[in-house]
C-alpha cells in the first residue's frame, strides 16, 4: 500500500483518507476516531484500538479495552482513591 499521499483540505478543513488506508486500517464510516498533535504532526488513531482510561494503546488480548498499565494498577488498588 502507497503509505505517502499529498492532499489538500477543502474550505472547511476536510480531507479524504483514501479508502485503502482506511480499509487497511479497519476505519469505517462509524469509526471514532483519536485525533492528537505529536510535535508538527497531526496524528490520526482508532479509538477502539486505545485504553478506555488513559488513552495509550489497548492490550489486544485483554478481554477489555484496557492497558497493561491501566489493568495492573485496577487489579492492585484495593480501594479507590480518595
Ligand atoms: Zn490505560
Amino acid at each position: 500500500m502507497k503509505t505517502n499521499i499529498i492532499k489538500r483540505f477543502d474550505k472547511l478543513g476536510r480531507i479524504v483518507i483514501p479508502k485503502k488506508m482506511r480499509d487497511g486500517m479497519r476505519m469505517g464510516p462509524e469509526t471514532d476516531i483519536l485525533i492528537s498533535v505529536s510535535g508538527n504532526k497531526i496524528v490520526l488513531e482508532c479509538a477502539h484500538n486505545l485504553c478506555l482510561l488513559c488513552g495509550e494503546a489497548a492490550d489486544k488480548d485483554s478481554p477489555w479495552q484496557l492497558c497493561e498499565a491501566c489493568v495492573s494498577e485496577i487489579s492492585q488498588s484495593k480501594q479507590p482513591k480518595e
